[in-house]
Order: structure tokens, then sequence, then C-alpha cells
């Protein structure tokens, strides 16, 4: 470690080293520092990989349990599941991962990087406390933040239980809960809320809100629910959780429906999925000009802190919380502070896939967004039920809605709801991001039978009718 560094970046996920490594890559002299076992964030660790690597072994069970549909005859009640081999799975792809991501990034001669943990000592000095070694001082001209999210525990009597997990530890588990409670039925909830109950477990999902999912298009989020329901998963909305507590025949989850009533279920594992908070604790922002607000680190639209020379971007700094959000952040901001001015990530412009089954993607705005904006736009659907590659793969339970302008016909959001949504989200993130219209979609040449073919069909038919 130098005792001077031109860029001090603080987190080793998806929005920290992207940026580290472009600044190294132009010759800055760059610190990384990461607290956790190795670079990869939430991401790697605790979030999108290992969360998928189950939904990965939960999709191919239920894909073994749908073969009869299929014509294949298959002894499907004779699957066994190995929670441990799953487990030991999700290891080797997290280890390899990891170290394919330090051999990667080391490479690079003026990145240094140090697994320990960084703290402000002023707007341009820091102590580096490596993990079991002494701390150092350091001097940086800029730093960026980069520090992440944790799960936010609401103040629910009973939560400090230890039959209630949060998101890291539920991915840590080493067997399949019999009765599963969610509280929460944002992404995370409905992800693994889906995975545990094709694993066997009985699950109920908790939401405050009136449906679930309360960010992704509401007909769809809707659409969801109701498959989501057929398949015996219990969901409550507009409640509120009053208390969990242990007994002897397992959990009790207490809490009030939508008409005031008390009510009760048992489980034995309560997951708890209610949110993300900003991870700042311990970085010595007192000792420094930059800002708080309970949503994360201040920061202007170029993702400077209050402090001119520090920058933040990812979770850290609020919604919206995904990993590419996090990567697109740090490479803008590193082309921007080398002098290579582009455009900062846009929100109106983002994609999203929850990863439910089926998926359901989204780019761009939503109706609400549009409805709150007082934007004047027509909708172009297309239901998965006449879809050629949708009906071959027995999932034709699923609508397309192209959001668009009603006068220019720019495409402004693309909503999604299909098993394999999340694929159609490169095209749907081009549309909306280059600003197409609806006529230069239709026009374009989608490959047959493929379920990209439905974008080009949703355009064709609501041009027709126009
Ligand atoms: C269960 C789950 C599933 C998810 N699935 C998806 C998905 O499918 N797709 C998607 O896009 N997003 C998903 N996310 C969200 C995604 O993981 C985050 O948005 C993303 O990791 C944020 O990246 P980041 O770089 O801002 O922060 P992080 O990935 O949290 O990285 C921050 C790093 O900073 C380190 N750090 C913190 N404090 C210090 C300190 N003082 N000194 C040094 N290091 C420090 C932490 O150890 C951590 O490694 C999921 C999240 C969860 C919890």
């Amino acid at each position: 470690m130098l005792d001077k560094y031109d860029y001090l970046v603080i987190g080793g996920g998806p929005g920290g080293t992207p940026v580290a490594s472009a600044l190294a890559s132009a010759g800055k002299q760059v610190l990384l520092v990461e607290k956790g076992a190795g670079l990869g964030g939430t991401c790697l660790f605790e979030g999108c990989i290992p969360s998928k690597i189950f939904r990965e072994s939960a999709r191919r069970l239920r894909e073994l349990q749908e073969s009869g549909d299929f014509g294949l005859c298959m002894p499907t009640r004779d699957v066994h599941l190995d929670w441990s081999a799953i487990q030991e799975r999700k290891q080797v792809i997290l280890h390899l991962r990891s170290t394919g991501a330090i051999q990667r990034i080391r490479q690079n001669s003026s990145l240094d990087i140090t697994l320990g943990s960084a703290m402000f000592l002023d707007n341009s000095h820091a102590r580096i406390t490596p993990n079991a070694e002494k701390p150092v001082d350091i001097e940086f001209k800029q730093a960026i933040i980069a520090t992440g999210s944790k799960p936010f525990r609401p103040p629910i009597k009973g939560v400090e239980e230890s039959c209630v997990v949060d998101s890291a530890q539920i991915l840590e588990i080493n067997h399949v809960p019999e009765r599963l409670a969610i509280i929460g039925a944002g992404p995370i909830g409905v992800e693994l809320g889906q995975v545990f109950h094709t694993f066997g477990s009985d699950v109920t999902l908790y939401e405050a809100g009136a449906h679930i999912l309360a960010h992704a298009d509401q007909e769809l989020a809707e659409r969801l629910q109701q498959q989501m329901t057929e398949e015996q998963i219990r969901i409550i909305t507009d409640c509120h959780i009053k208390r969990i507590c242990r007994t002897g025949s397992g959990v009790f989850v207490e809490y009030q429906t939508a008409a005031g009533q008390t009510a009760h279920h048992f489980a034995d594992t309560v997951l708890l999925v209610t949110g993300r908070r900003p991870n700042t604790e311990g970085l010595g922002l007192e000792n420094t000009a930059v800002k708080q607000t309970p949503h994360g680190i201040q920061v202007d639209e170029k993702l400077q802190t209050t402090e001119a020379n520090i920058f933040a971007l990812g979770d850290v700094v609020g919604q919206p919380m995904f990993a590419h959000w996090a990567t697109a952040q740090g490479l803008a901001l590193a082309k921007n502070l080398l002098g290579q001015p582009v455009p900062f990530p846009d929100a109106d412009h983002n994609s999203a896939v929850i990863f439910s089954e089926p998926e359901l993607a989204m780019a761009g705005l939503t109706e609400e967004q549009a409805q709150s904006r007082d934007i004047e736009y027509e909708v172009a659907r297309y239901d998965y039920k006449r879809d050629a590659r949708a009906q071959i793969s027995n999932r034709a339970k699923g609508l397309l809605k192209i959001l668009y302008e009603s006068d220019s016909h720019r495409i402004i959001g693309i909503h999604v709801l299909v098993e394999g949504a999340g694929d159609l989200m490169g095209e749907a993130a081009l549309a909306v991001t280059q600003g197409m219209t609806l006529e230069e979609l239709a026009c374009t040449i989608h490959p047959h039978p493929t379920l990209t073919e439905s974008f080009s069909l949703a355009a064709r038919s609501a041009l027709q009718k126009r």
C-alpha cells in the first residue's frame, strides 16, 4: 500500500470494482478497499448470484415435474432434493467468480486492493484497517464510496428471534424450512418465496401494500399474484405484522388484516425482506462534509456528495438498488472523472428483472409513473396465449405492454410477464434508451419462433388499430 493515492474506492461490489478498475486502467493510482471476504459485494455473496443459483435448481425441478406435459414419462415423484449439494454448488460458483474477479483486476499495476475496512479521517485522509493487520493512514485526492446496503429489520416485536432470518441468512440456511413465512412481497420476497415453494416449503407471503411488487406494473404484478395464489402460495396483502413469537408448535406470526382483525399463522422460519438501508456505519462520514438522508448518501446528478472531492454510487445512495445500475453509475463516473464527459445513467431508462416464475421484467416508465407526470400515452398489448414460442414451451400465461407517447409514438416503457422475460430486456432497454418509435419497432425483423417476435407483433397490431 502507498501512502498517497489519486483515488480511494471503498467497497468492492458491482459499483466500486468497475470504477476502480476503469480509473486504474487510465493510469491513476487507485486503492480499492473491501471489508468482505473478496470482491463481488452483496451481488455475489448475498444477492443476485446465490439467489439465482437456488432458483436454477428450483426451475429445473419444476421442469421435471412438468415433463409429462411434453410427452416425457419421468418418475418425478422419486426426484430427491439434495440440499447440501445445492449449497455446495453455490459455494463453488461464488468462489470461482470471486477469485476470477481478483485475478483479472490485479493485473492492473496501478490498482492496489486491500481486504479490510476504510474510514475517513477528513476529506483527504483515511484510515485503512487491513484484515488482521495494523491500521495505516493514507492520503487521497478523490474518494468514491460504494459501500452498498444491508437488510432493514423493522421494529416488529420478536424480530430478534433466531428463527427470523434476513435475505443473506436464508441463502446460507442448512435445510428447506417446512413452513416459511416471508414478510415483504418485493422482488426478493417473491423470488425466494417461489423458489422455496418449489423446494417443498409451505410459503406465506405478508405484504403491507395492496398487491405484491409495489414498483412493478400493477396489472402484471396482480396477474403474477393470481398465478402464485393458484400455485398454493398464500399471499396476505394489506396486512400489518404485530409480532413474531416462538411457541412449542413453531413460530407464531400475528398480524392485523385490512379489516382490522387480528389473525395468525405458524411457521418454522420467518424471512424478513422489508427493504434495505445504506451501509455507512463506521465510514467516518462525520469527519467530512458528506451528508446523508434516510435513503442514503446525498449526491447530485453527477454522483458528487456534499464534499466536493468525494463521490458515492450504487445502493449506498438509495434506489434503484440493482447491480447493473451500480455498475452503470461506476463506469459513467470513471469516464467523467477522467475528463471524458458521458451522460450519467437515467432512472427513466433503467431496466430490471424480477426473477419470479414467470419472470416479470421492465424497462423505462410504468403506467403509474407516466400518469403521475401527465404524459399522454397509449399501450400496445400482446397476450402470449397466441405466441408460437410460448405455446411450444407451455408458458403461454403472460402479457407484454409497450407504453408509447400518443403523439410521437416514442416508446417510454416496456413491461413483460412471461417465462424468459428477462432475456427480452436487452432489446426493451435499447428501444427505451434510444427513444425508438412504435413504427421502428414494428418494422424490425424479429426471428421466428422466438419470444422477441412479440415486440413487433404488439407494435404492428397497435398501429393497425389506429
Ligand atoms: C437476495 C438479493 C437478490 C438480489 N438480486 C438481484 C438481481 O437479480 N439483480 C440485480 O441487479 N440486483 C440484485 N440485488 C441487488 C444487488 O445485489 C445490489 O443492488 C448490488 O449489489 C449493489 O451494488 P453496490 O456495489 O452498490 O453494493 P454492494 O454489492 O453491497 O457492495 C458494497 C461492498 O462494500 C463493502 N463495504 C461496506 N462498508 C465498507 C467499509 N467501511 N470498508 C470497506 N468495504 C466496505 C461491502 O463489504 C460490500 O462488499 C439483489 C440483492 C439481494 C439482497
